[in-house]
């Protein structure tokens, strides 16, 4: 991912020179700092009320600090700066922010707090001349400052599209109803078609006929339907014709008329070729996005993984502000491959809807059943505690023990499944939780399969 243009990026004021007298002041001022600028910095945002939300855990603490560490010590490679792989460690460090939630300008701030006091170091040093402190301040400026606009132009994408699958989650969450927006946009397609021919037949003025961008599906189609159906092929080939529309058959069509030429009739007639591959995409664009709006996988029924930062992002933010205990099962169908080997993919396809099915019935109406992988599903359970979920776990684990599940052509096969359990504990990371419920399911496959593991949280 680049973010910003390379002409734009680097170097705007010190020279080569600069650069080599200024790397050897601030490596020997960093790195005979390094720790006490660790120190100063967690001491500032714990006392900054909105910063020690997010850095009162002690992972977060232990692994950040040693994440500072490295950053700081990262800095001085100077050489390395204008490389990928710091660019790419910058945005990848935004993107974390992004998904804590850590809002951009305590980032910003922390930039600064560094600069600050990297700057009140430097400028205590005794046997180093002004012009060399100057040159050491330049440069440690731009590299943070360049750090600091790769961090938030990651964080700024990453947000973006977190924003995205919300909105489309809101839109699955409202029930809204595709199949009728599918039928009204259909409709409203045709009826500027037919206003158009109209206007021709009845020899109106053929130079006020309406674009087709401006007409109500035209509209639709540049809001809302590049809000629900983004990065859709199908969808930029509809626009393409839209644009072939209005800036080619239609002006043709305007000019034969004009021209009273006999051309007329064929442009017309390239016009309904268009309006028909146009009605013939958006049904398959409509169809392609109908199990992804729903929500749903299309083989097992329940919740798309695409939903899961919206459903787990919203249910930690309840969690921490009402002081509720949340937990995640991770489950994962033993041996399944052996399921498809034996059977047939068919047959494997049929025990993973049954095993959803199972799994739907058996969770609450406010649990999140989700399809996280293959074989493997994710439940997060709402205002659960840890002996609950594990309860859980093991009545989906019994249930699945004893039934026998019913292949399309009536043989049975009984399928075992084995579960992690993880209880939400203040990490702001969703990942993190995600990994611990991972974690335990392995141990589940390492101790045996057929069982549920608990996470057991560790201080970092
Ligand atoms: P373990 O007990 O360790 O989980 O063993 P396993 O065989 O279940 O796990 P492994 O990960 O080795 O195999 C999972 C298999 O699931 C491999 C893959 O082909 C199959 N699979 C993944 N998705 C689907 C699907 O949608 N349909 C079918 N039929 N098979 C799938
Ligand atoms: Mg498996
Ligand atoms: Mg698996």
């Amino acid at each position: 991912m680049t973010v910003l243009d390379t002409k734009l990026r680097f170097w705007r004021m010190t020279t080569a020179e600069d650069r080599t007298t200024a790397t050897r002041i601030l490596t020997s001022v960093i790195t005979a700092n390094v720790d006490k600028l660790v120190s100063v910095f967690y001491g500032t945002f714990l006392k900054h009320q909105e910063g020690s939300m997010f850095l009162n855990h002690s992972v977060v603490h232990g692994r950040l600090s040693l994440s500072l560490r490295n950053w700081l010590l990262n800095l001085l490679n100077l050489d390395e700066v204008e490389t990928d792989a710091f660019q790419q460690a910058q945005l990848q460090i935004g993107a974390v922010h992004a998904r804590i939630g850590l809002p951009v300008h305590l980032m910003l701030e922390g930039g600064s707090l560094l600069k600050v006091e990297i700057a009140k170091i430097l400028s205590s040093l005794p046997d180093v001349d002004a012009s060399d402190k100057m040159a050491a301040l330049t440069v440690l400026d731009e590299v943070i400052d360049y750090s600091m606009r790769l961090m938030s132009a990651s964080y700024v994408s990453d947000t973006r599209n977190r924003a995205h699958e919300d909105e489309a989650f809101r839109l699955f969450a409202l029930g809204q109803d595709i199949t009728t927006e599918r039928e009204s946009q259909r409709a409203a397609l045709m009826e500027w078609c037919q206003s158009v021919l109209f206007d021709l037949a009845t020899g109106r003025d053929v130079a006020a006929l309406e674009p087709l961008a401006q007409s109500p599906f035209g509209l639709w189609l540049r809001h809302r339907a590049v809000l629900m159906f983004r990065r859709s092929n199908i969808l930029q080939s509809i626009q393409a014709i839209m644009e072939r529309v209005d800036e080619e058959i239609l002006p043709a069509i305007e000019h034969a008329k004009r021209t009273g030429s006999a051309e007329t009739v064929k442009y017309i007639g390239h016009l309904q070729g268009a309006i028909d591959e146009i009605k013939y995409l958006l049904s398959d664009l409509f169809q392609s996005a109908t199990e992804l709006e729903s929500g749903r996988d299309p083989l097992t029924r329940v919740l798309n993984r695409k939903f899961l930062p919206s459903v787990l992002g919203r249910e930690i933010t309840l969690a921490k502000k009402n002081g509720l205990p949340l937990s995640l099962l991770m489950l994962d169908v033993d041996h399944f491959k052996a399921v498809n080997d034996r059977y047939g993919h068919t047959a494997g396809d049929a025990v993973l809807r049954q095993v959803a099915e199972g799994l739907m019935d058996l969770a609450r109406a406010s649990d999140f059943v989700f399809r996280y992988g293959g074989e493997e599903f994710l439940i997060v359970l709402v205002e659960t505690d840890a002996p609950e979920a594990f309860q859980v776990a093991e009545r989906l684990r019994r249930h699945f023990e004893i039934r026998r599940i019913t292949l399309p052509d009536e043989t049975d096969l009984k399928v075992t499944i084995s579960a992690g359990v993880a209880t939400y504990e203040g990490h702001p990371d969703y990942e993190y939780f995600i990994n611990a419920a991972d974690a335990a399911l392995l141990r589940a496959k390492q101790s045996g399969r057929n069982c549920v593991v608990e996470h057991v949280a560790r201080a970092a």
